[in-house]
């Protein structure tokens, strides 16, 4: 697929970002599932400075971008995606974990990971910081989804800033929170968070959270390529479970597999295209479909293009 960037819009992107913006860049390895073709620019974006310029550059030359966190949640088509695709990282990479009387205070910049952040409050005490442990992303993402488990981050928040397109500088935003979505506008770079987790025993929390990751070790297929859950929970009842039950378990299409050990999950086996794991996704939601009569939703992101 032919770039979408103008010489003019090179010269843009490399005056400002200098070796922080690469060309054509494949995306594969940026991606928990290891698939995906090139962006047209992969821009590290350091600071609120940066995201407000990457934004207003966008703005003027009409480009269009996406922001990727840690990639464990998408599927980038094998066409890659046109415009510009932004990492965040440097100063959004800022934790700050505090006691504040009964309650453990955290400040934390979109690209923290959660595994550091679940880690950090856990040892302050950080009652319900266990739900969140072994979510293999960032904040900014786990925002972005309102990721969980039996509780989810929106329960813990307590301020958001974002930068969007019509407000490319820093700032606040309300939220609502839903099952693995929020209203947080589409164009909005999540930048920082604060979330706040009533005060209870470290211990405690260290214990539950480490029984938590030995279960999700057990049941799910940590150690191939993948992106979590590929569907979402139907009301009252379990994606992996209806997959199950049509005998999906093992089913593949190229280099992808729907995973033995989770049927909700699929795994990159052979050097996977993002056109094998559509195929399977497809083929799933199909079976279910006839033989449940439910309408599986995806929960993981497709996004670029899927035409090589
Ligand atoms: C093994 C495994 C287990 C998992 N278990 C769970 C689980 O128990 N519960 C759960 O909820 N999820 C789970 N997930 C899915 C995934 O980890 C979460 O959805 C996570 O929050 C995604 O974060 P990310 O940084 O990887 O986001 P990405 O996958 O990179 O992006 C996901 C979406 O968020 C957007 N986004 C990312 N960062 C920002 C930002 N700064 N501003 C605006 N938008 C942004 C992206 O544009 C994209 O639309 C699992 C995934 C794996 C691989």
């Amino acid at each position: 697929m032919a770039s979408l960037l103008t010489a003019e819009d090179r010269a843009a992107l490399s005056g400002h970002f200098a070796d922080r913006v690469a060309f054509d860049e494949p995306l594969a390895p940026y991606t928990w599932w290891r698939i995906g073709g090139p962006a047209d620019a992969l821009v590290c974006v350091d600071s609120n400075a940066d995201a407000a310029f990457v934004l207003r550059l966008c703005f003027k030359r009409r480009l269009p971008w996406f922001v990727l966190g840690l990639g464990s949640n998408v599927l980038v088509g094998d066409g890659g995606i046109r415009g510009l695709v932004l990492r965040l990282g440097g100063s959004f990479g800022e934790l700050d974990v505090r006691d504040e009387g009964p309650v453990v205070a955290v400040a934390a910049g979109a690209s923290v990971q959660l595994a550091l952040l679940t880690a950090q409050a856990a040892s302050k005490g950080a009652l319900g910081v266990e739900s969140l442990a072994g979510i293999p992303g960032s904040v900014g993402g786990a925002l972005f989804m309102n990721a969980g488990t039996d509780r989810e981050i929106g329960e813990f928040v307590r301020e958001v800033w974002v930068h969007t397109l019509t407000k490319p500088d820093v700032h606040p935003v309300g939220v609502q929170y839903y099952y693995r979505h929020t209203t947080l506008a589409r164009d909005a770079i999540v930048a920082r968070v604060t979330l706040a987790f009533e005060r209870g025993d470290p211990a405690a929390v260290r214990a539950s959270m480490q029984e938590r990751l030995v279960r999700r070790k057990r049941t799910q297929p940590v150690g191939q390529p993948n992106a979590g859950s590929c569907f979402r929970n139907p009301p009252g009842a379990k994606a992996g479970a209806l997959i199950e039950s049509v005998g999906a378990k093992g089913w593949r299409s190229g280099g992808a597999e729907v995973s033995a050990l989770h049927a909700n999950f699929i795994v990159n086996v052979a050097n996977a295209k993002a056109l094998d794991v559509t195929t399977l996704l497809a083929r799933v939601r199909r079976a279910v479909r006839d033989a449940c009569d439910v309408d599986l939703q995806l929960e993981v992101h497709l996004v670029g293009e899927f035409v090589a």
